[in-house]
């Protein structure tokens, strides 16, 4: 073989970076070699699908494209539909002169939540209240599936900020205003992109083949400590804070082999990160010896200065120079262009610091395979929405449940629910509501009202899929006093929360719940026994009300599987989420973290009692579809009575 080896490396039509037995390195550097300056810049960058040509693709040698939040939406693509758009893109790049593929990423932030039919997990908020790293790891291995059924290589995700105020927009990217275990959480990184091969050498990337997808840390760093939780603001803390809050998940990412790190929008005391030369050269590239691609964020590069865009070569030159590989254009892509390339002619940017980003780039996509397997096919199209990956999804829901209140008092209980009561009464806007369920950044950038976007259960045809087939389930949105009054029911199941949002729509002054919400829970609770359920990326304000409510659960944004909500409820499985923040009283306490000096929380950080699951029934079916569902499985209801114990078993404890 070394002989043979050796023949072909003299021979003249050898060609060192499209041989896949070289070493990584050894082919990037090939490949450098031959590269012109134009080839170069177009790796470093990344343009909207919305902008991208076949042509472009070749013209330019453009190294990625992106779907984005800001992009349009595709709710009506299938899988393949995905897949021939992204492989056209592909091959315009092929045939640019070196035939280097280009990469595209896609926000898959919760499970791969941009496509039709496809699973949607929990959001991170959720994640982080199961405390579960392994359980993440597996919803990291589904996302890659799903991802890559649609011909997509790249996410961007995951979100490690840790999310000091929950007025901030952002904060169910979060999985916590805890450090340790956002960097629990970064066990997802192995997920979407495999484990690292033992021995490895720090901070080098990993992606485990074409099952796998490239990962993206981000927003580095200090995203979630913005003062006021304003998006994309200022965070003002001293070294010893960002690196003892918010650095820690990243050095755990990089250990991980995270393949690629996402620049924040916000500032770190009054300096852009993206053009903070000591933390992303210095610190991450340098310290914490990371070797994968730096990317900017969407238009980050152009939020340099304020009015964005204002001096855009000059923020250019901040941008690269600071360290960044990759950049976000995502359209004026041109004028980026022009602009890097002029600044290299004249020496304001070294060649070297060009050749350190593309080589970066290179890296990883050599490592993937890209050059080997460039094009998708339809083979993983079974993956997407897979009962396997919505059972997972499930799963995650049971466990990401915190119970905050079980009961007016201690020995009156209301949890576990009891399933075969005559007559119930479900209200609340977000209780058939699929769209509400998942939150910002589901199909569209800022989500969606309704069933009709995607497949999955909402809670309310959960309760139906949950219950006795003899128990009738009455379901208004908002019922009045009197119609309340007037009919006997059991007990009342209320659901209410937030609508969905993304980024600096979500930013809050007020955390109140959507309406109408408080009328709808005085409504029912004042009236008879309730469960209160809500639905939001954060806590909310629900002092005023929590005396009249009799059993509060924090559901968090679940996503498509909403069983998972009822066979908590109804005990085939106990609580046993725990707060992955802080529940303030009121909104005057805020920022309020765990470990501050007068910390007088409604419910503390960590706090989440306890039920145990009660033996013999077990839910029918899980429907997907928001019409209720196949309410009549009869020969799963028949097995569940025969099984049925009398009796609830329940214990709630604290944690
Ligand atoms: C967000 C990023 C996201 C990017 C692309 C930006 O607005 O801050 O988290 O990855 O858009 O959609």
């Amino acid at each position: 073989w070394w002989f043979v080896a050796s023949v072909m490396a003299q021979s003249a039509d050898y060609v060192a970076y499209k041989d896949p037995k070289q070493p990584v390195a050894a082919r990037v550097k090939d490949l450098l070699s031959r590269m012109t300056l134009e080839e170069k810049i177009g790796q470093m960058t990344q343009i909207d699908r919305m902008v991208a040509t076949d042509d472009f693709m070749k013209t330019y040698s453009i190294g990625s494209v992106l779907s984005g939040g800001g992009s349009t939406p595709l709710p009506e693509a299938s899988a393949e539909d995905w897949v021939n758009m992204i492989n056209g893109y592909q091959k315009g790049a092929l045939s640019s002169r070196l035939g280097i593929p280009m990469i595209y990423g896609i926000d898959a932030v919760h499970g791969h939540n941009n496509v039709y039919n496809a699973t949607i997990f929990p959001h991170n908020i959720g994640l982080g209240a199961t405390r579960d790293p392994k359980l993440v790891k597996k919803i990291g291995a589904a996302t890659a599936l799903e991802v890559r059924a649609t011909g997509i290589p790249y996410v961007f995700a995951p979100c490690i900020a840790v999310c000091r105020d929950p007025r901030w927009g952002r904060c169910y990217e979060s999985y916590s205003e805890n450090e340790d275990i956002v960097r629990q959480m970064t066990e997802i990184i192995p997920g979407l992109q495999g484990d690292i091969p033992s021995g490895s050498r720090k901070g080098v990337p990993y992606v485990d083949g074409k099952n796998k997808v490239a990962a993206c840390a981000k927003h580095f760093v200090g995203d979630g400590g913005t003062s006021k939780g304003i998006n994309e603001d200022n965070t003002v803390v001293d070294m010893h804070g960002l690196l003892s809050i918010h650095m820690p998940a990243y050095t755990d990412a990089i250990i991980k082999g995270v393949s690629t790190v996402m620049v924040s929008y916000s500032s770190w005391n009054g300096e852009k990160m993206h053009a903070n030369r000591d933390l992303v050269t210095g610190f991450l590239k340098n310290t914490l010896k990371f070797k994968g691609f730096v990317i900017s964020d969407w238009q980050g590069i152009d939020r340099i200065t304020s009015p964005p865009h204002a001096n855009y070569t000059y923020s250019v030159e901040a941008g690269i120079l600071a360290g960044i590989d990759m950049v976000m254009v995502p359209f004026n892509f041109t004028e980026f262009i022009n602009d890097l390339t002029y600044l290299v002619k004249e020496k304001v940017i070294p060649m070297d610091r060009i050749d350190d980003a593309v080589g970066r780039i290179l890296f990883v996509k050599f490592t993937m395979g890209l050059f080997e397997n460039p094009l998708a096919d339809l083979s993983l199209v079974n993956e997407l929405g897979s009962q396997a990956h919505r059972e997972l999804a499930r799963e995650a829901v049971r466990n990401s449940l915190v119970l905050l209140k079980n009961g007016k008092n201690e020995t009156d209980p209301l949890l576990p629910l009891p399933k075969k009561p005559k007559k119930i009464l479900v209200a609340g806007s977000h209780a058939d509501n699929l769209g509400y369920q998942c939150g910002g950044w589901t199909i569209t950038w800022q989500g969606f009202s309704g069933n009709n976007y995607t497949r999955g259960t909402t809670i309310l045809s959960a309760i139906n899929s949950t219950v006795d087939l003899s128990t009738e389930v009455v379901y208004q949105e908002n019922p009045d006093k009197d119609f309340v009054k007037s009919t006997d029911f059991d007990y009342a199941i209320v659901v209410v929360g937030e609508h969905p949002y993304a980024e600096t729509a979500g930013d809050s002054t007020t955390l109140t719940m959507a309406d109408p919400g408080p009328t709808t829970i005085t409504n029912v609770c004042e009236a008879m026994k309730c469960v209160v359920i809500v639905v939001s990326g954060r806590p909310l304000v629900i002092e005023p009300y929590i005396s009249s409510i009799d059993a509060l659960v924090a559901a968090w944004l679940p996503g498509t599987e909403g069983q998972g909500v009822a066979d908590v409820l109804f005990g085939d499985y106990g609580f046993s989420g725990k707060l992955p923040r802080t529940w303030f009283k009121s909104v005057d306490q805020l920022p309020m973290n765990f470990g501050d000096l007068h910390y007088d929380p409604l419910f503390p950080f960590d706090f989440g009692l306890k039920t145990e699951s009660v033996p013999g029934l077990v839910a029918r079916a899980t429907s997907h579809g928001a019409d209720g569902g196949p309410r009549l499985l009869m020969v799963t209801a028949c097995l569940a009575i025969s099984l049925y114990v009398t009796g609830y078993r329940w214990r709630a404890s604290k944690f």
